[in-house]
Formats: structure tokens, sequence, C-alpha cells
């Protein structure tokens, strides 16, 4: 019954109204790299302060817009907190088959527009439409030094 593909947490993202306020409470109570900034990510309209606690990645994530993706989220729940957890898997393909063979469904990428597996800049990611606990289910599987390169040069980066 347990998808065997699910090898780790890659990141846990959090809707915040504000970046810096909530990467300075996160600095002032726990272990933050001194040098963490809040950058700007013009695609997805996302401003991202990105840093490992516990061996894990957080993104406190603060929409560009008033009506973005983490704004709106914040807006429905009147409150900040816990948007997504991404889970890296060995093949996203078998781990979204898995899921669907078990009662998931796709659930569309806002960034992107697409549903299932598609890539982003670090892996090929999928969000399923039935959250865990109240949590959104976000799988990547994360490139190879070659596909990341392919990505890049598509990107043009
Ligand atoms: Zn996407």
């Amino acid at each position: 019954m347990n998808n065997p593909q699910v090898k780790s947490i890659k990141h846990m993202a959090f809707a915040v109204r504000n970046a810096e306020a909530a990467l300075e409470t996160y600095s002032r109570f726990l272990d933050v790299p001194a040098d963490t900034k809040v950058l700007e990510y013009a695609k997805s309209r996302n401003r991202v302060a990105l840093f490992m606690l516990g061996g894990i990645e957080y993104q406190l994530c603060q929409s560009m817009d008033a009506d973005g993706r983490f704004a709106a989220w914040i807006d429905q729940r009147n409150a900040e907190g816990l948007h997504h957890i991404c889970y890296e898997v060995t093949d996203i393909n078998a781990a979204l088959e898995h899921a669907q063979a078990h009662g998931a469904s796709l659930r569309i990428c806002k960034a992107c527009g697409v549903y299932g597996s598609h890539p982003h800049p670090e892996g090929y990611v999928a969000f399923l439409d039935n959250d865990a606990g109240g949590i959104e289910i976000e799988f990547m599987q994360v490139y190879t030094a070659e596909e990341l390169e392919q990505y890049q040069k598509v990107q043009g980066i």
C-alpha cells in the first residue's frame, strides 16, 4: 500500500505574507544560515527565503501579486502556514501511477498550467489533488546532472 518511490522530503513550502518578516523570526529562534536572503522568482511571481534547517529545505514563499498562489491560499484560510511538502521520488511516473492506483488524482501546477509530471528548475514535479492532513503533496524526481544541463540549455540559462 505504501508508495515505494518516496525517498525523502525535498522541501517544505510555507505560505507567508512577508518573506523578510518570516525569515527574521526563523533566524531569531532557530538555526538559519546567516547569509539567507529573500530571492525574487519572476516566472512564478514569488519572493522566497530558502534555507536548510534540521537537514530539510525550507521555503518561505510570498506571492508578488495579491491574487498569487500563496496570497490566495492565505486569504482563503485567513492564516499563513505549511502550504505543501515536496517529496523526492525515485521515479515520478511510477510514484504517480502508484498514487493514482490508490485513488489519487492530479492537481494543476498553477505556475505552469500543467497536470502531472513536467519539468521545473530542479526536477520533474507533479501535484496530487489529495491533501494529506490538510497539506498538499508534491512529488519531485530530481534531475541527474545530464537532465539538469538539458533543462538549462532549453531554458537558455
Ligand atoms: Zn510547474
